[in-house]
């Protein structure tokens, strides 16, 4: 019934296979255990379980079968020794930094990050001691030049959102090496299926898997992948703190797991001949997509990914005017900040996502008025190219 599996199996064979536990009723599909906490045979075993003495679920702020079956499936998927799984991406970042560190460390980040992670290290965590330099992430001597001796953590994302800047992982993992400083990947728009930090050198791999690893838009969830020494602290976090995920989200996500390659593949696919095709509209000043020879990282891209993944952004000529009448064309593409959906998304970034930094901080991002960012879904190309077409031709 539950025979072991065989070793060295395919990724697209432990999509489907890893992290499968099946009961005593022989169930063929992962059961979803929907239970708060578990029973015991006896105070003995209460005992013995409660201590760590004897392995066994205990109460579902710590663990759950469902969850521990989608943490073992995307550990084997990340290559990862071990994975936690959290209620969102965000409670997933923040375990991390609350594990590995305490008032007085450092962290030094990508200047590109997620607007939330910028908050969270840039805002709160400074709140309690802990000092985030933001470093523009493509130049490795700005990692080099701002370890200190009380630095703790590297964490950057790539590619980056919404400028797709891809950052070299082995070579700041290299520099987090000889710093001894942990080195952290947000390996969202990627996905394991095109991209496996750990195997680059990173120590952590970190996700929102609200996004591709559900795929479909229906659940937050989020995960630290990494070693045992170092999901055994974020454990001990979680445990306590319990931004747990819930066996339903984490069932979801199993199944969200199973697909994912092919969708990952489907979606780049498409992303490619979508960001040629705006390449040469005449109303589009500029495309960023790491699949694109334009691209300024496009060798590494192609090194560092299987493919350049499902975010394209580009500048629209006429500024805010011009991008607003792109959005407000189309029919098709939903207008949400969301991505990693079968449902392509479409969003401004500098009245959204990036609507609260301040009109300079904007522009020395290069985010500018004129930029939108997709995440191409699973529609048909051509559908998504009219769609466009609509607001970029008048
Ligand atoms: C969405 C996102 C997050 C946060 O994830 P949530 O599940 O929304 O908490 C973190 N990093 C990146 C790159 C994201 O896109």
């Amino acid at each position: 019934m539950n025979r072991p599996l065989p070793p060295e199996l395919h990724p697209d064979t432990l999509a489907v296979r890893a992290g499968t536990e099946r009961t005593q009723f022989r169930e063929h599909g992962e059961a979803m255990y929907l239970t708060s906490s578990f029973v015991f045979d006896s105070a003995a075993q209460a005992a013995a379980c409660f201590s760590g003495e004897e392995e066994g679920y205990v109460y579902a702020r710590f663990s759950n079968p469902t969850v521990t079956a989608m943490q073992n499936r995307l550990a084997a998927l990340e290559g990862g020794e071990a994975c936690i799984a959290t209620a969102s991406g965000m409670s997933a970042i923040l375990s991390l930094a609350m594990a590995t560190m305490q008032a007085g460390d450092h962290v030094v980040a990508s200047n590109g990050l997620f607007g939330a992670t910028q908050q969270l290290f840039g805002g709160i965590l400074s709140k309690f001691g802990i000092a985030t330099s933001f470093v523009p992430a493509t130049e490795l001597d700005a990692w080099r030049a701002a370890v200190t001796p009380r630095t703790r953590l590297f964490f950057t994302e790539t590619p980056s959102n919404p400028l797709t800047e891809v950052i070299d992982i082995a070579g700041v993992a290299a520099i987090a090496r000889a710093a001894g400083v942990i080195f952290a990947v947000d390996n969202c728009f990627c996905t394991p299926a095109l991209q496996r930090p750990l195997e680059l050198g990173a120590d952590v791999v970190v996700h929102s898997a609200t996004k591709y690893l559900d795929g479909q838009g229906r659940v937050l969830g989020g995960a630290v992948v990494g070693s045992k020494a170092i999901t055994d602290e974020v454990f001990k976090f979680l445990r306590t703190a319990g931004p747990t995920l819930s066996p339903f989200n984490a069932w979801v996500i199993l199944k969200g797991l199973e697909t994912l390659r092919i969708r990952m593949e489907a979606q780049s696919a498409s992303a490619l001949e979508l960001a040629r095709w705006l390449e040469a509209q005449p109303g589009v000043a500029r495309v960023y997509y790491p699949g694109l020879e334009s691209h300024p990282q496009h060798v590494l891209a192609m090194r560092q990914q299987k493919s350049g993944g499902a975010i394209v952004s580009f500048d629209v000529k006429g500024g805010r005017e011009a991008a607003w009448k792109v959005v407000d064309a189309t029919r098709l593409i939903s207008i949400t900040a969301n991505l990693g959906d079968t449902k392509s998304t479409i969003t401004h970034p500098a009245t959204t996502t990036h609507g609260r930094i301040s009109a300079e901080a904007r522009a020395t991002a290069g985010i500018g008025d004129g930029l939108l960012r997709i995440a191409v879904g699973l529609e048909d190309v051509d559908d998504l190219k009219a769609d466009l077409a609509r607001g970029l031709a008048g």
